[in-house]
């Protein structure tokens, strides 16, 4: 294997092919390990591409970065706390909305992802369209149209991790309107210095209770209790409106 190494995570919802891109980046050269502390397995595997070892960690499907599930919140601790260098988010160009969405929060978080749209031989079947300069240009990240089963788009793939993995883009930041950007602000200044602040700040208005603990001691005891319900689904609901604006530029189905 080459000697310098580039880790990526595979993200996903559940059943949208990243078991299946897994297989077909790596082969058989993968081995099963366990989460610290669960008996839930985890898959990971290692090819090479040029002059670099990609590693690649097949994560729980989970369909947001809010901890709710043991799943969900294996997946989030990996990301937080030892963030691969690329992060993989892959969508099902079928039904791409909430794999998009967990997308977002991947930008929110402040990784540096790839888009990879799965499934696309099915979409083109179908007669749908992805337009992907378009998406490249809304979700601010490289986009790579693949499948799975033809093989269709894997060595794009490989080329765009060592290109990301050279070169960081700045991901998108969604603008949550007035109001809800205040209360943000309010927030972080009440979070504890961590991965990133405002990520911490916006799971907390959503309620997140692992979020919560990056409150410091000393914030105002209020500060909670100010959050609206309209503030807090304003979050998703501003992640929705977008991404609905870009799947009605960017793919015609
Ligand atoms: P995971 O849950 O995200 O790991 O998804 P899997 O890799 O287990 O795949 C879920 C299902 O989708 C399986 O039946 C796969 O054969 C199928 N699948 C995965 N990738 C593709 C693809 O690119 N094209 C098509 N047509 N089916 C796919
Ligand atoms: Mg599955
Ligand atoms: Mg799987």
């Amino acid at each position: 294997l080459k000697t310098v190494v580039i880790t990526v995570g595979l993200l996903g919802n559940p059943n949208v092919g990243k078991t299946s891109l897994f297989n077909k980046l790596v082969g058989a050269r993968q081995y099963v390990a366990n989460w610290p502390g669960v008996t839930v397995t985890r898959i990971e595997g290692a090819t090479t591409y040029k002059d670099y070892t990609l590693h690649f960690v097949d994560l729980p499907g989970v369909y947001s970065l809010t901890a709710t599930s043991v799943d969900e919140k294996l997946t989030r601790d990996y990301l937080l706390f030892s963030p691969p260098n690329v992060t993989v988010v892959v969508i099902d160009s079928m039904s791409p909305e909430q794999g998009m969405f967990l997308l977002l929060e991947a930008c929110e978080l402040g990784l540096n992802v790839i888009a990879v749209f799965n499934a696309i031989d099915e979409a083109k079947k179908s007669g749908t369209k992805i337009d992907k300069s378009s998406l490249e240009k809304f979700l601010r990240a490289p986009v790579v149209l693949t499948s799975a089963h033809t093989g269709e788009g894997i060595e794009e793939l490989k080329e765009k991790i060592v290109e990301s993995f050279k070169r960081t883009t700045r991901p998108i930041v969604i603008d949550y309107g007035k109001e809800t950007e205040e209360i943000i602000k309010e927030i972080e200044q009440c979070v504890e210095e961590t991965f990133n602040k405002r990520f911490t700040a916006v799971k907390i208005i959503e309620g997140d209770k692992y979020a919560r603990a990056f409150l410091k001691k000393d914030c105002p005891k209020d500060i909670l209790e100010t959050i609206s319900q309209e503030i807090k689904t304003s979050i998703p609901l501003t992640k929705y409106e977008y991404i609905t604006n870009v799947v009605q530029l960017s793919i015609q189905r």
